[in-house]
């Protein structure tokens, strides 16, 4: 293999949230099923592939999907279970490369490079994994290979449900080019149709555009970004940073505390904290972590739970992390309070619309708060 040649798979569960329905519910196998919002205003966030026939997708509205298909078996997501099963598929892919930058719960990248030796070719690289996550979760991935992010996450989608694509080596501007513009990542349905405009349909199209021509069409930074993809280059890393981390606030204080009277308002704080500090990197947390320090013998004690949808508003965390207190000693002086999220994901990335239902009402007035402080400073905040 040559100097600088990456070997990048993309990982895809298929249609995640009803796969783990159908697969904990015996009576739903077979059937089409929806998941998402019980009322009829809700919005689709996964259907079975059984129900993809009758043309029913994920963030198409409930009432819309159950006119195509009214035999459809509407599930209420259940987002606990769901980030169970996620962390299961993460950490079974964990177990292929130090490099996984997952995308949102059911889809990651994972950089292969220099373990040909190790698990063989591409082809037999999707395959372990594949077998590894069906034994692990009893679901189905496809997965998609090929010399770059952009190149694997395309490939991933080309042989859904269960399917593998190898984009070929040496030959990948060649192998997307007859796939229409809409596939090229940041093209979305109106900028396909202004790009349609210009005579181009198919990412060939683009790749064979004169780029003085384009950029002068389409702004330069859009133009070079489109170029570049069309020709199959996307040299972005597979980034692990961003795994597993937490957000976190704690305050030692200027006196011991004890009694759940004198710790809940502090840990209110810290939680008020953690969510704005999601909200402004635009992030949502699955859980949340509780941290209490000890004077007696400087011991500390952390207890964390999952939250029942990613959220990042300070009431989900606060509930879930005060029914923490209630594992811990609050009769002992504490001289440290803390509050920490975990899980974190980026804020409507993937199936996220169906989170919203639930953060966002709480978010929403907070982020108007996150207004106020900006422009009004911290005041209104407890005094410290
Ligand atoms: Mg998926």
């Amino acid at each position: 293999m040559a100097a600088g040649e990456r070997i990048v798979l993309h990982v895809d569960m298929d249609a995640f949230y009803a796969a783990i329905e159908q697969r904990d519910e015996p009576r739903l196998r077979g059937k089409p099923v929806i998941v998402g919002g019980p009322s009829r205003r809700g919005v689709v966030s996964t259907a079975s592939y059984e129900a993809r026939p009758f043309g029913v997708h994920s963030a198409m509205p409930m009432s819309r999907a159950l006119a195509l298909c009214p035999n459809a078996i509407v599930v209420t997501p259940r987002m606990g279970r769901y980030l169970e099963v996620s962390e299961q598929v993460m950490a079974t892919l964990d177990d292929f490369s130090p490099l996984v930058e997952p995308l949102s719960l059911d889809e990651a990248f994972l950089d292969m490079t220099g373990s040909e030796r190790l698990f063989g070719p591409p082809e037999a690289m999707a395959d372990a994994i594949r077998k590894a996550i069906v034994a692990r979760t009893g679901l189905t991935a496809s997965v998609g290979a090929a010399a770059n992010k952009f190149l694997a996450k395309l490939a991933s989608d080309l042989n859904k449900p269960d399917g593998v694509t190898i984009v070929p080596r040496g030959r990948e501007a060649e192998f997307i080019a007859p796939l229409p513009v809409r596939r090229l990542w940041g093209v979305g349905p109106k900028s396909a149709e202004r790009i349609a405009k210009l005579g181009l349909r198919t990412i060939g199209d683009v790749a064979r555009a004169e780029l003085g021509w384009l950029r002068r069409r389409l702004g330069a930074s859009y133009a070079e970004h489109l170029w570049a993809l069309a020709n199959a280059r996307d040299d972005r890393p597979v980034d692990a940073s961003g795994e597993r981390k937490s957000l976190g606030s704690e305050t030692t204080l200027e006196w011991d505390v004890r009694g759940r009277n004198a710790v809940e308002p502090i840990l209110r704080r810290q939680c008020e904290r953690v969510a704005r500090g999601l909200r402004e990197t635009r992030l949502v947390a699955g859980g949340v972590r509780v941290k209490l320090r000890y004077s007696r013998g400087f011991v500390l004690a952390t207890r964390q739970a999952k939250l029942d949808a990613p959220a990042d508003d300070s009431r989900s965390l606060f509930t879930r992390a005060a029914e923490l207190l209630e594992r811990l000693d609050l009769d002992a002086p504490i001289r440290l309070v803390g509050a920490a999220a975990f899980d974190l994901a980026a804020a409507g990335a993937g199936q996220a619309p169906l989170f919203a239902e639930r953060a966002t009402k709480d978010g929403n007035r907070e982020r108007a708060m996150d207004e106020i402080r900006a422009r009004f400073g911290d005041k209104i905040d407890y005094a410290d």
